[in-house]
């Protein structure tokens, strides 16, 4: 039986629609509507959705006498609910930093050195074409990668594919959930998405795996955390450090790094031994569970202690809170998952304890996303490609993403040469060289290519690498791809202009189009301006465009998202039609069927795990040249257990550098000492240590975790790389 995927199902139930739609005032437009605003004398509050991160939270820009003001959160947003995180609010920032990339430049240094041109986007943009068509023509369009993170880079790679590109990847999957949605899609045929489908604020209980919520600021999600608190739920937290969401929590587990599969199992095994799982659930809709019982057999909680340093009567305890609240209880799917390279297999352990509570769509639990059905702008089909995308050659991660690929898999296959040559890079709103593992390898890949060419705001690490660099718009500044997510209500939000870009910067569709025209594409772009596209398919959709303008959100009828409302519960995307406990599909292709634990390595004597996560006022590398963000953290601390530290003399506030086990040295950064964490592991916020000297404010601030990432693993199910392998030793300076 072939397997209908829920991204096959999307496809096939994407609507097509023929004939052209209501148009409007071509480019002009928006230079008149931003001119009118700032005419106006007053205050104009525009709504938009904000950019900072990937939750697409809908807000209102507030323009004062035409200078952007204040940014609020849009009170009729599902996402930010009216109110929007400090990152966000200091979007403002954004929009005022005195470092951003203020006209495209092209390089007359080698690469490496940082020597530009200022140059007119016709220059840059016919250099551009020129270079992409000579090497399509020497080695063929495969020989073009791109990276690509956020909704801005829709419009780049419709015009990329019309080329004929089909190497495209976004750290979001390699780097980031891609583990997630692969055991998700493998257990229940759906993937969890973004935003993520958990119903924390109706939940009597649920348990953080190395989830940061609090400082991971997702705002919707932060906020029903903060209503769960409220109610009392029951919290339990896994993490090696003690986390905010730790200081909320009933129960606090400090588990030994790399050891999680080790407690799943064990609360598998506790809540089928003593009968805690809802059997009229798992009787009904789940697949393999008489041999997930034989499995599960030898992982006790006593056994689980030896690996994860929890004690037994602790595991038990809590898989049976877990289980006394089923099914408004869960364990929560985790968001940045990539850590070990056996990754797919733990957060498969997850799905099955989940599928234990019997919570599938449960209040509580997790719900049904519903999404707005927009139809599709009717392009011409994209060329017919017949050559296999470089990154899973032989499809050796066969659960590989379809339409996210492999990040690292392009750079492999860069330094290689195999299965064949990559000679340009196109990168989109993602620095690579603070999100990939192993920097030298990125820069050894770097130095293959004929052409290097980035797209961003800021001039981050990859921008300086870049022989092409093009500044575009802020989030703030521009139109976008509608926000159409899929969440508990239906909708749609849209990205306009808040105000006008302070230099020569350009829209992503702008610069996404005029290259389609330098390129011959001309065709795939019936539309002239953004907003005829946007008209288009928010009319088709029977929708009012000046209605959405003017709200920023339309939200459609409210529709079922849990069992408990009538929803039926189907699993239509699984080989079997169930939940597969027992995974047919991982089992085909040679691996464990069933969650498998590996040990993780163990730290050299005198070294120390290096783990990291997230500042709530920051997101990645992206935004510390933000003067306001800047403000509130200007760098990261290395957090370090009190006793290591006394050992090593250090005191809170000092200054140190870390050491990893390939001999790179961090910049120097400030220790924190702190009983919060284990004494086996260190742990730091990512995104700092910027080697950009045009980075002005964040030049050297702190230390780059990515630096000492040297080693990764790779999951062998789906290709992701687990970077939390790398040890440190630790210096006072
Ligand atoms: S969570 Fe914060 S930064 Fe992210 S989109 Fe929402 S307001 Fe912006």
């Amino acid at each position: 039986m072939e397997r209908l995927t829920r991204r096959k199902f999307l496809q096939i139930s994407g609507t097509t629609f023929a004939g052209a739609g209501l148009l409007v005032g071509g480019t002009k437009m928006i230079q008149s509507t931003l001119s009118a605003n700032e005419k106006n004398k007053g205050v104009v509050k525009i709504p938009s959705y904000c950019s900072i991160c990937f939750w697409k939270c809908g807000l209102i820009g507030y323009v004062k006498d035409g200078k952007l003001w204040k940014l609020e959160g849009n009170p009729i947003d599902p996402l930010s609910r009216g109110r929007l995180c400090p990152r966000g609010n200091g979007g403002v920032g954004q929009h005022y930093d005195p470092d951003r990339l203020q006209a495209p430049l092209v390089r007359i240094s080698n690469r490496g050195g940082e020597e530009w041109k200022v140059t007119t986007w016709d220059e840059a943009l016919n250099y551009t074409s020129q270079k992409l068509v000579e090497i399509k023509d020497k080695y063929g369009p495969q020989a073009i990668a791109v990276f690509s993170h956020g909704p801005g880079g829709a419009f780049l790679k419709h015009t990329l594919r019309a080329f004929g590109i089909k190497n495209f990847s976004a750290p979001s999957f390699a780097q980031c959930r891609g583990p997630r949605e692969v055991a998700f899609e493998l257990t229940y045929g759906e993937i969890i998405g973004s935003p993520e489908r958990t119903d924390i604020k109706n939940s009597k209980c649920f348990a953080l795996i190395g989830s940061h919520i609090g400082e991971n600021m997702h705002n919707s999600q932060v906020q029903e955390f903060a209503e769960a608190i409220e109610k009392g739920a029951t919290i339990i937290v896994v993490d090696p450090r003690f986390s905010i969401a730790a200081s909320k929590a009933k129960y606090y587990l400090p588990i030994k790094p790399g050891t999680d599969t080790a407690l799943l199992l064990a609360w598998i095994n506790v809540l089928i031994q003593e009968k805690l799982y809802d059997r009229d659930f798992v009787d009904k809709y789940t697949f393999g569970f008489e041999q997930l019982k034989e499995y599960i057999e030898p992982f006790t909680p006593e056994w689980a202690f030896v690996e994860t340093g929890i004690e037994p009567n602790l595991i038990r305890e809590t898989i049976r809170e877990l289980a006394r609240y089923k099914p408004a209880s869960f364990v929560h799917p985790g968001r940045h998952v990539n850590w070990y390279g056996n990754d797919v297999q733990r957060i498969r352990a997850i799905t099955i304890i989940n599928a234990l509570l019997g919570n599938w769509n449960r209040k509580g639990a997790f719900f049904k996303p519903v999404k707005m059905e927009i139809p599709k702008y009717p392009y011409p089909p994209y060329p017919e490609m017949d050559y296999e995308v470089v990154y899973n050659p032989n499809s050796k991660y066969p659960f590989a993403g379809e339409e996210e690929g492999l990040t690292q898999g392009i750079r492999s296959a860069t330094i290689t040469g195999e299965p064949y040559p990559i000679k340009a890079w196109i990168v989109y709103g993602t620095n690579l060289i603070q999100t990939l593992p192993n920097q030298k390898e990125t820069i050894e890949a770097i130095n293959k290519l004929d052409f290097l060419l980035v797209i961003d705001v800021i001039p981050s690490e990859i921008a300086m690498w870049a022989d092409v660099v093009l500044p575009e718009t802020v989030y703030l500044e521009r139109y976008d791809e509608l926000n159409i997510s899929s969440f508990r209500v239906p909708f749609v939000g849209i990205r306009q202009p808040v105000v006008a870009p302070p230099h020569d910067q350009r829209d992503g569709w702008w610069i996404a189009r005029e290259l389609a025209i330098k390129l011959g594409l001309e065709k795939f772009y019936p539309w002239k301006h953004i907003e005829e596209y946007l008209r288009y398919r928010i009319e088709s959709a029977g929708l009012s465009y000046e209605q959405l303008k003017t709200d920023g959100i339309i939200i459609g009828e409210e529709q079922p998202i849990y069992v408990d409302d009538g929803l039926n519960l189907e699993f239509p995307y699984t080989n079997t039609g169930k939940i597969e406990l027992y995974s047919t599909q991982l089992a085909a292709k040679g691996f464990s069927p069933f969650p498998t634990y590996e040990r993780p390595p163990e730290p050299p004597p005198g070294y120390f795990r290096l783990l990291f996560g997230r500042t709530p006022v920051h997101t990645f590398s992206m935004t510390q040249s933000n003067p306001i963000l800047m403000d509130m953290v200007a760098e990261n601390e290395v957090w370090i257990n009190s006793d290591v530290a006394e050992t090593l003399e250090i005191k809170n506030g000092d200054y140190i550098v870390l050491k990893n086990q390939d001999g790179v040295v961090s910049n120097k950064v400030k220790a924190r000492v702190t009983q919060r964490i284990r004494p086996d592991c260190v742990y730091m916020y990512h995104g700092f240590g910027h080697t950009s000297r045009r980075l002005r404010r964040a030049y050297l601030k702190g230390a780059s975790d990515a630096q000492l990432i040297t080693r990764y693993d790779i999951d062998p199910i789906m290709g992701g790389t687990g970077m939390n392998n790398n040890f440190v030793t630790i210096e006072k300076v």
